[in-house]
């Protein structure tokens, strides 16, 4: 593709990403030397392994000094820095504007726990159990709640009894959530609950220091970083105020905070996130300190009703007003100069004329008088429109084609499925998108329908009915029809409208059980291609293209690959036909969107690729049955319940019902995907290109992304719901004075056929100090970023290495802020501001001075106290829930298979994670659970969320559980009758229908506000989520539990505490 005027040649060289793996970076994937250096393994044992015996440890305060300063984060967060340039003026009502340094310190003094003890930290780490050295372990070991463990398990660690739990609850730590703490022994799960936790080739272990019995080891959970405390005191510091995008490096909101976002010079961070906000000034810090630098681009993500939508700039003729160098457009970080004749650029430093149309003189501050008139001067973001040299062959482009494919086999004409979509298709061909200022929308549609040939229908406005034909030749495929393929719905409703009423009669008779893939995609493709326009293809399909014709598939799944050097197999695509097939789409803007509704294994890291790399979605439904089964009887039918992937058999119990029922269980959430799917914000033929001030540059991409080029992405659409990760990396000093600057450019054609630029400009601080990068950091932007790389990663390594490579680098990243930026030298004072510390008890009492009764930290002589601080876990503010999400991702189904987890599962969540944005992997790792049964009926506000574990659940509550996927509602065997009674209109739990998929409309109180609140969890998100009814145990909990992130996972994965024990115990192995 090319487009003049936009391709320009970087200044400097570039590395070349690609889609596969890029060379090794800051992680070392593929580094095979990093094996020799696993975090625990075959290494002496540190600090902790040596500890003495000894007793108890009495609670140890928090020194005053602890309390209070914790404010770090925001406080001294960069105010307005010496900027280069000066800052745009506040535009708007600026009174109620969002001024971060008068602010209340980011988060509050109340998030940040004491100084608590890892009382028997190894001793909890149920992760080192499957270890030669451990002890017993066994089924009946795992029926408790994985927290407290149960002592039969318990391995030995430290010798120190577990404090009572109030010990550990220092005057800073969090009360207890509402939903209190059942009682282990209530959660008597069956057997079926408890394989044993093992983590298979998980994380690296210490067996050797596991040896030898002794009394269980508790840490109490309150006592470590808590998630939810972290998002409320973050809500209510930020939430509801405008945040004003004025200031380089500042640090936004938490995504999980509602606020009001004001573009004041850079873009808001809905569209830009970063792991950092101030990035280290030279490359050997960076590499010091392991902190990934990306940024999360979502650049055409949605904003609220009460923000103001991007202006339009447009300079006619002219076009967009760039940089002669390095092509950087018109931003807020360009100087003007020379009375206004020339301008610096602040990504290159070039000096250029100004054009003259555009000229215009400077006040006494050096600023422009049409400052605040021009969007491209003041503001972040903005958009452009595209001149013809930025439209393929220099021509204006047409507007966009949707076409719809429809699988017509037998199996989807059975299950009533075809007659479902064109039921469908006829009223939302109503939403078409269109321009806001347009009636009608300019997008064309088409359909075809398929299974071992082609079916194209002629739906000209002229013709008394649609007319069909078709392509057998599906080697070589051909558009039979150039005029009357793609029309305007408007022009021709009562043609379409005829042919979807007649689409399910007409494959009625067929027999046919098999169907092509690629064939169709190319169909597809070609037609656009011969329409001269880019577009979309919606294609709902269901099984193994196992039929005679390019991209043909074979069953390939085997399970025995799990946990082996060959399980990345698994991932990659089974042939080479997928991707050239993708470039051959991206090339031609011919975007897929690929609607699955499998019985069985259908290949998703095949099929998925498409709509992967050429910008579209895949939907996956798997309770579509048919029946078939009664011609071509399967074993059984599955219901697979992500991301757990538990396969639920169904048959016997659902045996009654027909198939058009069970059709109906995911029908709801189709139809929801379908619609959010055509209606939604959408650009095509899209080009991104990422920008830097000079000393840093953009080296890795994930992401659907394809790149021809080092430094082009190529996206044949990008919707709203889709981010780009983008990893950056030095090549030269960064000065602090001009800090790091980032422009996202995008290039795309509008649904009403407008080619357009958008621009997104942000400003980073850098500093020279550490302490700066570790207190800008944002640890939802960094999880997206692990999780994209991990997951892109398991294309070519085992996951057992990219696990290890996750935990060292997470230990890596704490232990060098421990090192540089906590010293335990600086004594006390300096070190614990704005730090959670975790003392290692084992520490002291190596010390001999363990029955003394310490009341307070001051009370320890100095050289004591230095020891202790040695060993304490020391985490930034900023990074202080780091590890709880980093369990979550290493527990994920993709880095952790297990046998009952369906192979096409892992690979659809994998290509789910590489495309979204912070918000989404937020809800992702780390899920929302609200007790239901607090709710205020008179009141319409969320209930308070608590932290992912089943010791926040009680026996007598309702829970709601969502990561983004799924909806849980989890009954407790003691639910109220009443809240029973409201919710499902039901007399007792016994009676409740767990099959439902959603909640009746009962018109109770109760009904209404759990269902207008299960509306506000799903608001927002790209997937429509599954809602599945479980009861305490009962089976399908595991499912439930298994987004249960702190807690030891059912099929390995340790707890969010034995997790950060096992850092802790790196971190202290780093330091010594
Ligand atoms: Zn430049």
């Amino acid at each position: 593709m090319s487009q003049q005027g936009y391709v320009a040649t970087p200044p400097y060289s570039q590395s070349q990403p690609g889609i596969g793996l890029s060379a090794p970076h800051y992680g070392h994937y593929g580094d095979p030397s990093h094996a020799a250096s696993l975090p625990g393994v075959m290494k002496p044992p540190g600090p902790l392994g040596a500890a003495a015996p000894g007793a108890m440890l009495p609670p140890l305060p928090p020194g005053p000094q602890q309390f209070g300063q914790n404010g770090a984060h925001a406080s001294s967060a960069p105010g307005p820095p010496p900027h280069r340039f000066a800052g745009p003026a506040p535009v708007g009502n600026v009174a109620s504007a969002y001024q971060p340094s008068a602010q209340p310190s980011y988060p509050s003094p109340m998030s940040t726990p004491p100084v608590v003890q890892l009382g028997g930290q190894l001793g909890a780490m149920q992760l080192d159990s499957h270890g030669p050295g451990a002890g017993p372990t066994g089924p009946a070991a795992f029926q408790g709640p994985p927290l407290p463990a149960a002592p039969s398990i318990l391995q030995p660690g430290p010798r120190v009894l577990p404090p009572p739990p109030t010990a550990l609850n220092g005057p800073g730590a969090p009360p207890l959530a509402a939903g209190a703490a059942f009682p282990p022994q209530a959660a008597g799960y069956g057997p079926q609950m408890g394989a044993p936790a093992s983590y298979p080739g998980g994380l690296p272990a210490g067996p050797a220091r596991m040896a030898g019995p002794q009394p269980p080891k508790q840490l109490d959970p309150d006592a470590v970083p808590s998630p939810i405390q972290v998002i409320e005191s973050d809500r209510a510091a930020r939430g509801g105020q405008v945040y004003a995008t004025n200031t380089r490096g500042q640090v936004p909101p938490l995504v999980t905070t509602d606020c009001v976002i004001q573009d004041q010079g850079h873009a808001s961070p809905r569209y830009i996130r970063c792991t950092t906000y101030c990035f280290p000034s030279s490359s050997d810090l960076a590499k010091q300190a392991q902190v990934p630098l990306a940024a999360v681009l979502q650049p055409f993500a949605t904003p609220p009703a009460d923000e103001t939508p991007l202006y339009l700039v447009n300079h006619g003729e002219n076009g967009p007003v760039r940089c002669n160098r390095c092509k950087a457009y018109m931003c807020p970080f360009m100087q003007f100069i020379e009375g206004g004749r020339r301008y610096q650029c602040g990504f290159c430093n070039c000096v250029n004329d100004v054009p003259t149309f555009y000229f215009q003189h400077l006040d006494h501050l050096g600023r422009r008088l049409d400052h605040y008139e021009k969007p491209e001067l003041s503001l972040g973001s903005y958009e452009y429109v595209a001149t013809l040299d930025y439209c393929r062959k220099n021509k204006p482009p047409n507007p966009p084609a949707f076409i719809f494919m429809i699988n017509v086999s037998y199996s989807n004409i059975k299950s009533g499925l075809v007659k479902l979509i064109c039921e469908e298709l006829k009223t939302l061909l109503e939403q078409l998108p269109r321009e806001e200022q347009e009636e009608t929308s300019a997008v064309r549609v088409g359909f075809i329908t398929y299974h071992t040939v082609l079916h194209f229908f002629n739906v000209k406005s002229n013709l008394a009915q649609p007319q069909m034909m078709v392509v057998t030749d599906v080697g070589e495929v051909f558009v039979p029809l150039l005029d009357g393929l793609l029309v305007s719905y408007q022009e021709s409703q009562s043609v379409i409208h005829n042919l979807l009423d007649q689409i399910p009669g007409m494959f009625a008779d067929s027999s046919e059980s098999e169907a092509v893939f690629a064939p169709v995609v190319q169909a597809g493709m070609e037609a656009l291609k011969a329409a001269d326009c880019p577009g979309k293809l919606f294609i709902f399909h269901s099984s193994l293209p196992t039929a005679e014709a390019p991209g043909k598939l074979k069953n390939r799944d085997d399970k025995r690959l799990l946990n082996t050097d060959k399980e990345k197999v698994l991932f990659q695509p089974q042939t080479s036909v997928y991707e050239s097939l993708a470039k051959d789409c991206v090339a031609h803007g011919c975007s897929v969107t690929l609607f699955l509704f499998p019985s069985q294994y259908v290949d998703v890291a095949s099929l998925g690729l498409v709509p992967l790399l050429t910008g579209g979605t895949l939907y996956k439904y798997s309770n579509f049955q048919s029946t078939a089964h009664t011609r071509r009887p399967r074993v059984s039918m599955f219901k697979a319940r992500p991301p757990s992937g538990r396969v639920v058999v169904l048959g016997c119990q659902h045996g009654s019902q027909t198939a058009s029922d069970l059709m109906h269980v995911d029908s709801q959430q189709f139809l929801h995907d379908l619609r959010g799917d055509i209606e939604k914000k959408i650009g095509f033929d899209a080009i991104m290109r990422v920008r830097t001030s000079t000393g840093f540059r953009a080296t890795d991409f994930f992401g659907g992304v394809f790149m021809n080029n080092t430094t082009d992405v190529e996206m044949a659409a990008l919707d709203c719901d889709k981010a780009v990760t983008v990893e950056f990396k030095h090549d030269d000093r960064l000065s602090e004075d001009s800090g790091a600057l980032i422009q996202c450019a995008v290039l795309y054609t509008t649904v009403g056929g407008q080619r357009r630029l958008r621009i997104h400009n942000l400003g980073l601080s850098c500093s020279s100090q550490l302490a700066d990068l570790y207190k800008s950091c944002e640890t939802d932007a960094l999880v997206n970023f692990f999780a994209k790389s991990a997951f892109k990663a398991v294309l070519h390594q085992p996951v057992k290495v990219i696990r290890e490579i996750l935990v060292n680098q997470t230990a890596h990243m704490l232990a060098c802020y421990r090192k540089n930026c906590a010293s335990p030298s600086a004594a006390s004072q300096d070190a614990v501001i704005g730090t959670v510390q975790l003392a290692s008890s084992a520490a002291l009492l190596a010390n001999g001075r363990m029955t003394r009764n310490l009341k307070r930290r001051e009370d320890l002589p100095k050289e004591e106290d230095t020891q202790l601080s040695s060993l304490l876990l020391i985490l930034p503010d900023s990074m202080k829930i780091l590890p709880v999400y980093m369990n979550s991702l290493l527990k994920s189904c993709v880095l952790l298979g297990r046998p009952d987890t369906p192979t096409d599962e892992r690979a659809f969540q994998r290509q789910l994670v590489m495309t979204m944005g912070v918000a989404d992997s937020q809800l992702f790792f780390y899920p929302q659970l609200l007790p239901i049964h607090t709710l205020d009926v008179k009141s319409t506000a969320l209930p308070a969320a608590i932290r992912c574990s089943e010791s926040r659940l009680s026996e007598g509550g309702v829970f709601l559980l969502a990561n983004g996927l799924n909806m849980f509602l989890w009954l407790g065997v003691s639910s109220p009758p009443e809240l029973i009674q409201g919710i499902f209109n039901v007399p007792s739990l016994a009676h409740v229908n767990t099959d439902m998929t959603q909640l009746p409309e009962v018109g109770s109180p109760h009904s209404q506000q759990l269902r207008m609140l299960m509306g506000i969890v799903q608001r927002k998100r790209p997937y429509s989520m599954k809602l599945t009814i479980v009861k305490q145990r009962e089976q399908p909990e595991a499912a439930f539990r298994q987004l249960l992130v702190e807690d030891r996972g059912l099929h390995g994965g340790s707890s969010y505490v034995d997790f950060l024990c096992c850092v802790h115990k790196e971190i202290c192995q780093l330091l010594s």
